[in-house]
């Protein structure tokens, strides 16, 4: 059996999932799993297709202290245990810069371009990067791909790319890059099989998970998101303010004292739901609270969804479809009707029975604007495109590329 991994590494834990090709290209997902608690409390876990475990093993700290460590527990029990020998690795890697449109074969200059881009992502590219050097250094013949988050927004227009600072900042890479990428690429193809005319029209898919934002789609093309130099801008999320006002961080580093670590920590790890509510950054639990604070919360984010829609329908030029994603998105049926009805001046109408059910299409026929729910799969993404990067290469021998 062919496989392709899928790896998507961050800075506690590696996720990674198998899938076998079948005939004619297709995809079929196998296994799902993930090495976290790295340099804390080590742990291995998967399950198979339909969610039977194959693995749960604690580890002592000093056996898996680090990514690459990790990239080996698991390449070790996938190879040793199951037998399995991937004929390509997919990594999702947050950063492609201005220059990545779409995924790219990894060699070690690759590796090299893609370390510039540490600094506009210091989080998550690092991360990324080490099981790319690490599969480089063990199997240096077994294809890896890199797929970025950043690609699907390379088509924005100059106006949306620009921040209004100096051209030179714009030229060194300061930009409003997008992510979520992989997401929105998954989402538009999807759309594109199951309504086909209106995935060539103007689409808002709303991405809504522990990171959340929105993207602007016109013809299956990303024209805008509300995410830009990095992943903190646009809507709050479980624990990202989303849009703020430079002026507060200015604030915060002259009046408070707070240095470029403490407000790097603050932005990604203090704001957003967890630090609006001071209950969680979980939507379930803001939803369970009767906190006055959880409340508020609630209403911000979904407030902030609908400004951010005017925005993007602004980009657009006007508005066909909507589309939900993501934790958020796929499951909390509140959060769908509440933002629905704050866009109702839109022409949205829900459907309160199918959104209830979570159904592909929860708006009623009488509604200008159909609202859709599409799970996205961001894994089966790179998985596709690895694959296919590695049927067009010049000389593809899928079998000798095999790990050993
Ligand atoms: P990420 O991939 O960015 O970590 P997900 O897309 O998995 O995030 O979304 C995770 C979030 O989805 C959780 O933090 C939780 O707030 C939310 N979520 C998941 N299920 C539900 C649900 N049934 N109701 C409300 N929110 C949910």
């Amino acid at each position: 059996m062919d496989t392709i991994l899928v790896v998507n590494a961050g800075s506690s834990s590696v996720k990674f999932q198998v899938f076998s090709i079948e005939g004619e290209g297709r995809l079929r997902r196998q296994i799902k799993g993930q090495v976290d608690g790295i340099g804390s409390r080590p742990r291995l876990r998967a399950s198979g297709t339909s969610g039977d475990p194959m693995a749960d093993r604690a580890y002592p700290i000093e056996a898996v202290a680090d990514v690459p460590a990790a990239m080996g527990l698991a390449g070790n029990w996938l190879r040793e245990e199951l037998r399995i020998h991937p004929i390509a690795v997919g990594h999702r890697v947050v950063h492609g810069g201005p220059d990545y449109e779409r995924p790219v074969l990894i060699d070690h200059g690759v590796v090299a371009r893609l370390e510039r881009f540490i600094s506009l992502a210091p989080l998550h590219q690092p991360h990324n990067l080490a099981p790319i050097r690490s599969v480089l250094a063990n199997f240096p013949s077994l294809p890896q791909v890199a797929c970025f988050d950043t690609a699907f927004h390379r088509t924005h227009a100059a106006v949306a790319d620009h921040y209004a600072i100096p051209h030179q900042l714009h030229a060194e890479g300061v930009r409003r890059y997008g992510f979520h990428g992989l997401s929105y690429e998954y989402i538009a193809k999807t759309l594109s099989q199951i309504a086909p005319d209106l995935a060539k029209q103007r689409v808002i898919v709303a991405h809504l998970g522990s990171g959340a934002s929105m993207c602007a789609i016109k013809n299956g093309r990303s024209v805008e998101s509300t995410m830009g130099f990095t992943a903190l801008d646009g809507l709050p999320m479980g624990t990202r303010p989303g849009q703020i006002d430079p002026g507060v961080v200015l604030y915060l580093m002259t009046e408070k004292g707070m240095s470029a670590s403490d407000m790097q920590n603050f932005l990604y790890r203090d704001c957003g739901l967890k630090g609006l509510s001071g209950v969680s950054n979980d939507m379930r639990e803001l939803e369970a609270s009767k906190d006055p604070k959880a409340k508020l919360a609630i209403d911000h984010f979904v407030y902030r969804i609908g400004l951010n829609t005017g925005m993007l329908a602004a980009a657009l030029q006007g508005l066909d479809a909507f589309v939900f994603t993501a934790g958020i998105g796929e499951n909390s049926a509140t959060i769908r009707a509440r933002v629905v009805a704050q866009l109702g001046w839109l022409g949205m109408t829900l459907d309160q029975t199918e959104n209830a059910r979570h159904a592909r299409l929860i708006s009623r026929s009488d509604g200008s604007i159909p609202v859709y729910v599409v799970p996205t799969d961001e894994e089966l993404m790179i998985a596709q495109h690895t694959l296919s990067l590695l049927m067009n290469r010049p000389s593809s021998h899928p079998q000798q590329a095999r790990a050993s």
